[in-house]
């Protein structure tokens, strides 16, 4: 509870809870529902969060039809007998996962199991309440063992997770790749000879080392950075036909439509033997350009707004809790399991992290960020 409290007082301050009082919103997009915690999902409910308020996906998965989906059914359910089928499992008020017997194979579909959610979710008249994930936490657990058991897991861990698997299940139909799908071009320039060299590989978020005050755009211009490949390093030049000193560096060939980006900042340190959190201020804007990338790419200089942060709050990724903030119209919208809360600007700030390193030791950083591709 130290940490629910330690967030709760940041909030406060400056915003208000939403009030629970049932009012109908015509709005859909202004209709915020929490999800329960079924012992440390917290990292699961911050990922689901982020996912669900990224429209292009939701509605994507939502209008996805049953019937063109792998993990069919021989005869597909109607939607009475889904419903059905659905509550008959989840019909005990108490947030607990067993009690769930036999599961054919569109229950056991991670893809129906979030696509279910989703239309729970916005299928919500009330403006504010919370869901209880049941059914997804089932799927995720069951479909693998790393979050089999009750501990606490790494959000972006679960995220790539989620969206891999949903892209397996979807098939033709996945709008994975079209949504987060960028490309990285790996090129290798010889010293000797000049050739570059190219290797292409896709991606469907970036991970940014971080430092001590740097900026989104610091850490984006380090991971492009040319690296010598020299001494023991040296690059097999194929005209040189021998080992040659080379210049190496990573850029961005295709800009996917969301950009998702990781900060590292959980590293294995040899001397203690485990892994640490960086606290390091690392600043985020809302609006970015992204532009270190190949003179070919696709939508070069192209501008993306923020509308989701996982954060991370605690002291490492064990102990840690996880929120996820929302931009919603000029404020900030924290979805803190079953709790919704209307924050701001200052304290998406105040999750760019700690300026000075050990100021506490529970720190509140934003770990996962979600841009959009602005289309103009
Ligand atoms: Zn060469």
């Amino acid at each position: 509870m130290g940490l629910f409290s330690a967030l709760t007082s940041v909030l406060t301050s400056s915003s208000k809870s939403i009030s629970s009082t049932g009012n109908t919103d015509p709005n859909l997009e202004s209709r915020f529902f929490g999800l329960s915690n079924f012992g440390n999902t917290c990292y699961c409910n911050s990922v689901i969060q982020a996912l669900f308020h990224c429209k292009d996906f939701r509605n994507s998965l939502i209008d996805t039809l049953a019937a063109e989906t792998k993990s069919l059914p021989t005869t597909p359910l109607s939607p009475f007998e889904q419903e059905k089928a659905f509550t008959s499992h989840f019909n005990d008020s108490q947030p607990n996962l067993r009690g769930i017997k036999e599961q054919n194979d569109e229950e056991k579909s991670l893809f129906y199991a979030l696509r279910d959610l989703f239309i729970k979710l916005r299928a919500q008249k009330k403006q504010t309440g919370y869901l209880q994930p049941k059914k997804l936490i089932l799927s995720i657990k069951q479909k693998n063992e790393i979050f089999q058991n009750s501990a606490q897991h790494d959000a972006h861990e679960l995220l790539n997770f989620v969206l891999n698997t949903i892209d397996e299940e979807m098939k033709e139909k996945s709008c994975v790749k079209e949504l987060f799908k960028g490309t990285l071009a790996n090129e290798t320039r010889c010293c000797n000879c000049e050739t570059i060299t190219r290797r292409e590989e896709d991606f469907i978020d970036l991970s940014l080392e971080i430092e001590q005050n740097v900026s989104i755009s610091n850490c984006m211009a380090k991971f492009s950075a040319k690296e010598l490949l020299a001494g023991k390093n040296k690059f097999f030049c194929d005209v040189c036909q021998s080992y040659q000193e080379a210049e190496k560096r990573m850029l961005i060939k295709n800009l996917p439509k969301i950009q998702i980006i990781q900060l590292k900042r959980f590293k294995y340190v040899e001397r203690v033997q485990r892994l640490i959190k960086l606290s390091h201020r690392v600043a985020f804007p809302f609006e970015i350009q992204f532009n270190n990338t190949t003179l070919d790419c696709e939508h070069r200089f192209k501008n993306y707004s923020l509308f989701a942060v996982v954060v991370h709050i605690g002291s490492g990724m064990a102990q840690g809790h996880y929120v996820t903030l929302i931009r919603h119209e000029d404020k900030w919208i924290c979805f803190d399991d079953d709790r919704v809360i209307v924050t701001n600007d200052q304290y998406v700030e105040h999750v760019f992290g700690q300026a000075i390193d050990g100021q506490t030791s529970i720190s509140e950083t934003g770990y996962i960020l979600f841009y959009e591709r602005i289309e103009e």
